[in-house]
């Protein structure tokens, strides 16, 4: 998820492995040119390693290339989102925790991003959606919170972490009006039972920057995380 030079020619890398979640590991000569290493200590790659566990980090001492998703770097867009991907879960994840399904879910959207022809918008809200709710986030916008009623308009509260109809909103704490195009995308987005289905799904320009709105303040009033730089780049570059 990150690397970083350190010392004469090695690199320092976090790493997010699906047996042990996020963690620190050193790939020793990976800079130098003859480094077996060096391709697979890459971004954007997946990859079998041998770890020895040292008194504060790994080693990594082998290394097998399982899938290289190699598109992603050369479009600026796909590497800015692949690489927003991976601050945010650095971010969100303990150290040395397992999180499994939050490793396919990666895998699955780098892939996305690798094949093309996915709106990133759209794959992103996904991303941050599935994976607040596989860490215990998990926003209610099926029905009103309080009289389980269907039928709109309704309002989102930060603090209920869900959707209100217009008889049952809270007075005492702040809401704010979500259409109903966006919530049925946001819903669909959280619940579809295979990845596949976005690459199907349509939205407006407007539902998308209410979605974009919406998962943000979600996102920044539950976890405790400030800025993120990758979202910004991708705010200026997606501001025509
Ligand atoms: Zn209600």
């Amino acid at each position: 998820m990150r690397s970083r030079p350190l010392g004469e020619g090695d690199r320092l890398l976090e790493l997010f492995t699906r047996e042990k979640g996020k963690l620190s590991a050193v790939a020793p000569g990976a800079r130098k040119i003859k480094s077996r290493l060096a391709a697979g200590v890459d971004y954007f790659t997946c990859a079998s390693l041998l770890l020895y566990k040292g008194k504060s980090l790994y080693t990594v001492t082998q290394l097998e290339i399982e899938t290289t998703f190699q598109k992603i770097s050369v479009n600026i867009e796909d590497y800015l989102y692949g690489m927003y991907f991976c601050e945010l879960l650095g971010k969100l994840v303990q150290e040395g925790e397992p999180y499994p399904a939050i490793f396919n879910l990666l895998l699955d959207c780098w892939n996305f991003l690798d094949s093309g022809g996915i709106d990133r918008e759209i794959l992103a809200r996904y991303y941050e959606l599935r994976l607040l709710s596989l860490l215990g986030y998990h926003p209610h916008f099926k029905d009103c919170l309080h009289c389980g009623s269907s039928r709109g308009p309704f309002f989102w509260s930060d603090s209920s972490g869900g959707i209100f109809c217009k008889r049952c909103r809270p007075t005492n704490s702040a809401v704010f009006s979500i259409s109903g195009g966006a919530l049925a995308i946001a819903n669909r987005l959280l619940n579809a039972p295979a990845a596949l289905k976005l690459l199907n799904l349509r939205a407006t320009a407007a539902q998308k920057k209410e979605l974009l709105e919406f998962t943000h303040r979600f996102l920044l009033y539950w976890t405790d995380i400030g800025p993120l730089k990758g979202l910004s780049l991708l705010e200026k570059i997606n501001t025509p």
